[in-house]
């Protein structure tokens, strides 16, 4: 029995998985949980980003983009229960993409 050396087994997630929306395979990178091709993301993730504690499972549809400190942030929609997020775009989305979210108006419900 050796439970006191449990916590050192603890490893940086990094899922590869297949995408819902485009049906390409994304190469996880423990940061970022939305497709760099169409942006699409996944409900998983209640309050932290990475916390991993929804059971929405709805898929998360770019809506809009910013440019915060020269870097996109994402924003998504849950298609199935509505839940707004801003995400960190990842290096290798796609950037056309991307320029044309950010000319969208963004509508927070605190807005
Ligand atoms: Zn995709
Ligand atoms: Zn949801």
């Amino acid at each position: 029995m050796d439970l006191v050396n449990m916590s050192t087994h603890f490893k940086k997630v990094t899922e590869d998985f297949i995408c819902e929306f485009c049906y390409r395979v994304v190469k996880g990178d423990g940061y970022t949980n939305h497709c760099p091709h169409c942006l699409i993301s996944k409900h998983v993730d209640e309050l932290i980003p990475g916390d991993r504690k929804s059971t929405c499972g709805g898929l998360m549809k770019p809506i809009a983009s910013q440019i915060k400190s020269g870097r996109f942030i994402v924003f998504h929609r849950c298609t199935k229960c509505n839940k707004m997020t801003r995400n960190k775009a990842g290096k290798n989305d796609n950037v056309e993409l991307l320029i044309e979210l950010s000319t969208k108006p963004v509508k927070t419900p605190n807005q």
